[in-house]
This record gives C-alpha cells, sequence and structure tokens, in this order.
C-alpha cells in the first residue's frame, strides 16, 4: 500500500481503533494532523549529570545501570518498587508506589538514562538518594531515546494518553511518513532565510537535537504561516487595487477653503495621512485603504478633506457610522464644516421615517446629493447612488473582506476609506487588513493633555462624586458609564443605569442636571438627549457603552466608569476617549473592586499609559489572538505556530517575500502548489 499524509492515524504502529479514537478528541485524524500537532513546550533534558556530584532537590539527567530491583508489599493497598540504580559516580534509588506493573521493565545489568529530582524528604529521613517516580528510558541499540537524555517534547493530552506513548506515536509517524512532507515554500526562500527543508522542521519541532534546531524549525514554520496569509491579503488587495476606479483631481481651492475654516492647523500626521489618501484618490486606480488613529488623533477631519475632493469632482461622498448618534454627530459637523459651500448633504439612518426617506433615497438617486451621512442603511440593495466617488467608513474595524467587497458593486469602483481607531497592532493589522494599505496618524493635536485616570475601590464613591461635582461648578460635564441598562437578577453586583439615574437624579445630584442614555431609548429621544448634552443642557450624561465611540464633545472632561472590571482593555480606552478633547485637563475614574488579577491587571494599564496601541499589545498578550477580535474566524485561528506577539519581525518578512511572488503575473502557474492552498483560505471578520 503506498504511503500517504492523508492516512488515518489508525494505521500508525501503536495507534490502532483505540487509540485512534482518543487522538480524535485532539482533533488528530490523519497522519498530517499527528506530524503538526506540536508539542506545548519542551523540557531540556540533554544534561548528563553524575549523582556524585548533583545536590538534593534539583532536577537532573543521569545515565545508569540497574545494580538491584526489590519488591515490597507494604499493606492491602500498597505495594512499592525500589529499583536501585549506579552510574559509578553513586547510586540512586527509583521509587514507585503502586506500580507492580513495572517489575518486569528493570532488569540487572538494564541500561537507562533517568530523570528526576532527588528527593529532600527521603535524604533526610533514610540518608539515601531516592527519586519518586522517575521519568526512565532504556537504552537499547534499536529504539530511539524519546522521553529523556535530550530535549523533551511535552504535548497537551487527552484523557488516558501519556506522554510517553504520544512521543512513540509521533516518533512512529515521523519514521514511516516524514518522507512524505515535501516543502512548498519556494526554495528561493527557504536559502535566503536558512530554513531547513520540511522534513528536519517537523523532526525538529518534536524531537530537537539541540535548542537551535528547534528554534529554526519553529520560525521556518511560523515564517511558513504567515507567507500563505500574506499572499492571500496581497492577491485580494490586488483585486481591489487594480480595478480601474475614479481618477480625482486636486481641487486646490476648494481644500485651501476648508482649510482656513477649521480653527487649527493640521498636525504633521494628518498632512501626511491626508498626502497618502490624496495620492490614491488621483490614481486611477480604486483606493482601498485603512486609516488608524487613536481616539482624538482627528480623524474626522482627514475623512472630510477626501470626502470634499469626491465632491469638487461631481461624485457623491458616502460616510458611514457604526450608531445612529454618530451619524448624527457627524452630520451635524459636517453641516457645520461646510456652511461656506454649496453641497447637500443628507442623513439617512434607520429612524429616518419612511416618508422623508423615501424624499432622501430620490434625492440621492437623482444625484442631488453630494454627502450623505449614515448607518448601515447606506447600503442596503434598494438604494442605488448616481455617482459614488467616496466612501469613508468611520470606526468599524469588523468591516470584512466580503464586505469590502461588495461595496464596488455601487457604482464604479468608488475609493474606499476604512477609518479606525481601534489600535490594532501592527502585527494583527497586517494579517486582518493585509489586503489594505495603511495609512496611521500616529500623533496627537497639540496642547492635548494626557487624561489624568484613576482607579478606586466602590467605597469611595462618594468622594469622586464630590470631586465631578467640583468639576460641574467649574463648567464641566461628565459622562458615568454602567455595565448594564438595567437591574440584573443574575448580576446583582453590576450597577445599572437607570438605578444609578434614579439614585442620583433624587439624591447626590438632585440640584444638577442629570440624562439617561441607552440603547433601548427610542432614536429620537437619544438625538435630543446628544443634543441637549452637546449644547451644555445636561451635567451628567449616565449611560451604557452606547457612546463607546466617536462622542465628540469637548467640554465634556470627566469620565466615570462604574464596574471597571466588566470592560475590556479596548472598551475602556475607547471610553476614556470621549473626555480630553477640548482644552480641559480630563479625568478617568474607574470604580471597581476587582475580582481577579486579570482585571486588576487591566485597570493598572489604564492608569500607566493613555497610549492605545500600547495598550492594544497588552491587550492581545492578555487575552491571545482569538478573542482580541471577539470572534474566531480570521484566520488567525489557523496559527499553530507563528505568535503575533512574538514574531512581528518574521511577518513583515513573510509580507516582504509574499510580495515579491505576487509581483509576477504568472505566479500561480509557476507555484500551483501554494496557489492551491491560498485558494483554500477564506479570511472572514
Ligand atoms: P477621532 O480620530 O477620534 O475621530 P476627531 O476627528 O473626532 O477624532 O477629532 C477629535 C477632536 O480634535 C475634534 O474636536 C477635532 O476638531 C479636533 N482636532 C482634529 N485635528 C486637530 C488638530 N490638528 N489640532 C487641534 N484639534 C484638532
Ligand atoms: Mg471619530
Amino acid at each position: 500500500m503506498k504511503l500517504k499524509l492523508s492516512d488515518e492515524v489508525q494505521f500508525i504502529k501503536g495507534v490502532g481503533p483505540r487509540w485512534a479514537e482518543r487522538l480524535s478528541k485532539l482533533e488528530i485524524k490523519t497522519v498530517k494532523d499527528l506530524l503538526y500537532y506540536f508539542p506545548r513546550e519542551y523540557e531540556d533534558r540533554s544534561q548528563i549529570s553524575q549523582i556524585k556530584y548533583t545536590a538534593v532537590g534539583e532536577k537532573a539527567n543521569f545515565r545508569v545501570e540497574v545494580l538491584k530491583v526489590e519488591y515490597q508489599k507494604i499493606r492491602n493497598k500498597l505495594d512499592l518498587l525500589r529499583v536501585t540504580f549506579s552510574d559509578g559516580s553513586d547510586v540512586v534509588n527509583g521509587i514507585w508506589y503502586n506500580q507492580s506493573y513495572l517489575r518486569d521493565q528493570f532488569n540487572k545489568g538494564d541500561k537507562y538514562i533517568i530523570s528526576g529530582k532527588i528527593s529532600e524528604k527521603n535524604w533526610r529521613k533514610y540518608n539515601r538518594k531516592e527519586i519518586n517516580n522517575p521519568v526512565y528510558e532504556k537504552l537499547d541499540s534499536e529504539a530511539s531515546v524519546l522521553n529523556t537524555g535530550r530535549i523533551v517534547p511535552v504535548y497537551s493530552l487527552t484523557e488516558g494518553l501519556t506522554q510517553r506513548r504520544l512521543r512513540r506515536i509521533i516518533a512512529n509517524a515521523i519514521k514511516s511518513h516524514a518522507s512524505l512532507l515535501k516543502d512548498q515554500l519556494p526554495q528561493f526562500i527557504l536559502k535566503k532565510f536558512k530554513f531547513p527543508n520540511l522534513k528536519t522542521s517537523i523532526l525538529g519541532m518534536h524531537f530537537p537535537k539541540n535548542q537551535k534546531h528547534q528554534k529554526v524549525s519553529r520560525r521556518r514554520l511560523a515564517f511558513e504561516e504567515f507567507f500563505y496569509l500574506q499572499l492571500y491579503a496581497l492577491e485580494e488587495k490586488k483585486k481591489y487595487n487594480e480595478l480601474k476606479g475614479i481618477k480625482h483631481e486636486f481641487i486646490a481651492a476648494e481644500n485651501k477653503k476648508i482649510l482656513e475654516e477649521l480653527e487649527f492647523e493640521l498636525t504633521s500626521a494628518q498632512n501626511r495621512v491626508w498626502s497618502e489618501i490624496r495620492k490614491d484618490m488621483e490614481s486611477e486606480l480604486t483606493m482601498s485603504r485603512l486609516l488608524q488613529g487613536d481616539v482624538g488623533s482627528g480623524k474626522t477631519i482627514v475623512a472630510a478633506l477626501a470626502l470634499l475632493e469626491t465632491m469638487a469632482n461631481g461624485y457623491q461622498g458616502i460616510f458611514m457610522a457604526p450608531t445612529e448618534i454618530l451619524a448624527e454627530q457627524h452630520y451635524l459637523n459636517f453641516k457645520e464644516l461646510l456652511s461656506k459651500f454649496n453641497y447637500k448633504i443628507h442623513l439617512l439612518t434607520g429612524s429616518v421615517k419612511s416618508s422623508e426617506r423615501k424624499n432622501i433615497e430620490t434625492e440621492i438617486e437623482k444625484g442631488n446629493s453630494d454627502l450623505i451621512i449614515g448607518t448601515h442603511a447606506l447600503f442596503q440593495e434598494s438604494l442605488n447612488y448616481d455617482k459614488p466617488g467616496l466612501i469613508v467608513i468611520d470606526e468599524q474595524h469588523r468591516f470584512g473582506v466580503e464586505q469590502r467587497h461588495s461595496l464596488k458593486e455601487k457604482g464604479d469602483n468608488p475609493d474606499l476609506l476604512i477609518m479606525t481607531a481601534t489600535p490594532i497592532p501592527r502585527s494583527m493589522a497586517m494579517l486582518i487588513y493585509g489586503d489594505l494599505d495603511l495609512s496611521v496618524i500616529d500623533e496627537m493635536p497639540p496642547g492635548r493633555k494626557k487624561i489624568a485616570t484613576f482607579w478606586r475601590r466602590e467605597n469611595r464613591r462618594k468622594k469622586i462624586y464630590e470631586f465631578a461635582k467640583e468639576k460641574i461648578d467649574e463648567g464641566r460635564q461628565s459622562y458615568i458609564v454602567c455595565p448594564l441598562i438595567e437591574k440584573s437578577e443574575e448580576m446583582p453586583k453590576l450597577i445599572s443605569a437607570e438605578e444609578l439615574y434614579k439614585d442620583l437624579n433624587s439624591g447626590f445630584f438632585k440640584d444638577y442636571k442629570l440624562a439617561l442614555l441607552h440603547s433601548s431609548i427610542p432614536a429620537d429621544e437619544k438625538k435630543e438627549i446628544m443634543e441637549n448634552f452637546r449644547d451644555g443642557k445636561i451635567d451628567i450624561l449616565i449611560a451604557t457603552t452606547v457612546i463607546e465611540v466617536g462622542v465628540d464633545v469637548s467640554n465634556a472632561s470627566i469620565m466615570i466608569i462604574e464596574n471597571a472590571e466588566r470592560f475590556g482593555l479596548a472598551q475602556l480606552h475607547q471610553l476614556r476617549g470621549r473626555v480630553g478633547r477640548g482644552r480641559y485637563q480630563s479625568y478617568c475614574i474607574l470604580i471597581s473592586n476587582p475580582p481577579g488579577e486579570d482585571s486588576a491587571h487591566r485597570l493598572e494599564i489604564m492608569c500607566k499609559s493613555n497610549n492605545g496601541f500600547l495598550i492594544a499589545e497588552e491587550d492581545l498578550k492578555m487575552r491571545g489572538p482569538g478573542e482580541f477580535f471577539g470572534t474566531k474566524q480570521h484566520g488567525i485561528d489557523d496559527l499553530k505556530v507563528a505568535s503575533l506577539i512574538d514574531d512581528q519581525e518574521l511577518l513583515v518578512k513573510a509580507r516582504d517575500e509574499a510580495g515579491i511572488i505576487v509581483k509576477d503575473k504568472n505566479w500561480q502557474q509557476k507555484y500551483k502548489e501554494i496557489a492551491e492552498i491560498i485558494s483554500r483560505i477564506e479570511l472572514k471578520i
């Protein structure tokens, strides 16, 4: 029979149907699965020590010969096996309780490598060197040494499976099937990075000859994982970028006019990203760009410049916000910003009344609308734009590849700009947004004061309120964010916005103007509340995370977060970003009695840092990539070896190499097998 990597694992020596069943619990079904089932860690048992010179209590490995085997029944349910080993320098006993089946394993004169710790207790008690339950491996000419006397792989196991058995099974699979492992990575890459071939690498992952062997093997396999994902991303990118789209022209007069409207100068980062965007818009190819910038870094004005350019060219600008509150806010902003221009601006959200909506849609379809701001309603299938030139998506880091491609259908390949304040670590952005060009605003507008952040226990609430009162009396406004809308029976310890509003409105803050804002409040009421808050008619807004992204009220300088332990780092950072948007010193107060170390650690990070990227990196480290995005479907789950945290430089290299490959129009013919791998990747967000 011809061997294949897709052979069922039960045909590997030592497996059979019973063990195959157990291995399937580890998602190991084929020989290939088995070979790619990598250790979770390694234990270095390669150093051989001498018994005589090894301190009691220290872990060590000895090359020994069996001197004596004693077996003893101590009482009814307790028996003892004591094997005396010598390495010529001294003797040591191996001690096993209730493992009488090992009796026949050891015979006088047999040679072994054993590993373990010389028991301190037994040394003190009996003055004997003894190891309880030593790891042992017989040294006979035939079998390879798997369990000690080497760097030993340690796997994640399932019930009934032991390290010993799994090591043996994997070693058998390597013996029978490893020669079938063929390199798919191009030879020039293997050479360039001095990567070992695939077979050597798989061996190096399981049974490395030394540390270096393991390290280079791991690097090679990690590179390979990144490489395929980057090839996929760059292919997707080509699909968008190579589309002929709209060639915008720079209209200097209009651009100047809007810049003169501003009370500030653009930062150099804003200028840089604007020129990157311009370059794309003014090329005949389609733009597909991600604009990243921390909360408050000033992305909106950059979007405004781009939208103005498309309008000045006679096209429609489309601006999508994630929530109605934000759409509303942007609508008001843009109306003011563009008040000296003659453009027609419309707001289109789910809550626009259907009669009015018909009107707006007609205006859009007839081309009487120049700038359309809204929510998802903007992309309903039935809505046909007259001449869409640029689509801006605000605060949508989950706007997936599929969704992005579907936008192309609107009009003649309009340019696309996605903006996010979610400070996705660069490595993550490259992986998930590998198909987009990336612009980063890495600088804050001048004069921003660091938001002073404090973490306080719940018993300090009164003091915190007094502090807020003081600031409100000075003319500022405050947010208080709660994890729940209404009281929950299941989570009695969590504070709800409704309760808190009631309490404070008739209690501590009864002389102040309070308002309640959450997702189940009707849209027009929400709108009114936000307008009133913006106009300074409300002192304290008690809210849920509906205000998480984008809300921009520069007079608000206090953010109080109840049950702060309930929020993730990214969320806390976003919430904090609602303050510190103007010239006032701002404060973020996290109220929490954290239940665990993790949440305490998060709160500490928040107090220490205002830098979104740093916080995102920490978040990624704490939660791991799978959870970072709250969904498990973006290909990063396929990373078995590579780490987004530790292998960032490798990711950059993989992208460079992938870039070289896709430059060649015929690469899919040259590298058929790789093309086949790529065609199976599906990156969903
Ligand atoms: P975000 O990037 O979070 O969307 P915004 O675009 O809402 O940030 O900008 C935050 C605030 O900073 C706004 O009030 C905006 O007017 C202001 N702003 C933007 N750019 C500058 C700048 N260069 N100098 C001063 N203030 C600026
Ligand atoms: Mg914004």
